[in-house]
């Protein structure tokens, strides 16, 4: 067995099936996105819009992206027609701009909601009192082609392992207190959250999509 599909396998052993594992592909070669598939998965996490879509009209059409990175608004037309759910969105502005995009293909896009977790300044995302802000806002309410499915999150870069707990639990707490609200623009069903190096703990602590890149296809080279 190639060396992707063994880490494949390893990595599904420790995770619940209840778990939706996204192999986050960013960087490397179609052949190894084609491995994985032959192995049997589906979801695949990318951060970049042009690559994604690149790799996307080379690939099995089955095949489900999920866009990971930060995302520049000027770039959300030319996913609209194919993204499965974008993970890291932190404005309003953006998800206007994503359900304008999604008016157009004639799609409702899945989207989840982006959560500052970390103690570093330069991850992105909302903190709580602005996540309470968006929800309640009227223009939020109003976007016809948005189905927001969660929150996503990304912890500190440590090795500090009750820090990264800590983390998670907070970030599961906002997502049962969410959910709690009843909103109707709030289909509280996926928690986004867990990378390599702390998917363990992320499991732990609640979440059911966990966004694995170099554990599956070996570290990236930029
Ligand atoms: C690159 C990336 C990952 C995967 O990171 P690994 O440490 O290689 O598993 C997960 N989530 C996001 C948002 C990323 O940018």
């Amino acid at each position: 067995m190639s060396n992707i599909s063994t880490q494949l396998e390893e990595i599904k052993k420790g995770i619940p099936g209840s778990c939706t594992l996204v192999a986050v592909s960013k960087t490397k070669p179609i052949s190894d996105l084609q491995e994985a598939y032959d192995a049997g998965q589906r979801d695949f996490g990318e951060n970049k819009v042009q690559e994604m879509s690149q790799k996307a009209q080379e690939l099995p059409t089955d095949m489900r992206w999920h866009m990971i990175g930060h995302l520049q608004r000027n770039k959300v037309k030319y996913m609209a027609s194919f993204v499965h759910l974008i993970h890291g969105v932190d404005s309003l502005k953006l998800l206007k701009e994503i359900n304008k995009q999604a008016v157009k293909v004639d799609r409702t896009i899945r989207c989840l909601l982006q959560v500052h977790i970390a103690s570093e300044e330069t991850k992105f995302g909302f903190d709580e009192n602005e996540l309470m802000g968006l929800v309640a806002d009227e223009e939020f309410n109003e976007l016809s082609n948005i189905q927001v499915d969660g929150l996503m999150g990304m912890a500190t870069f440590t090795d500090n392992t009750e820090q990264i707990r800590a983390e998670f639990k907070g970030l599961k707490a906002l997502f049962e207190k969410l959910k709690e609200t009843d909103h109707a623009k709030l289909k509280m069903q996926t928690l986004s959250m867990g990378m390599s190096g702390d998917y363990e703990i992320a499991i732990q602590e609640g979440s059911n999509m966990v966004r694995i890149g170099s554990a599956i296809f070996g570290e990236r080279n930029y």
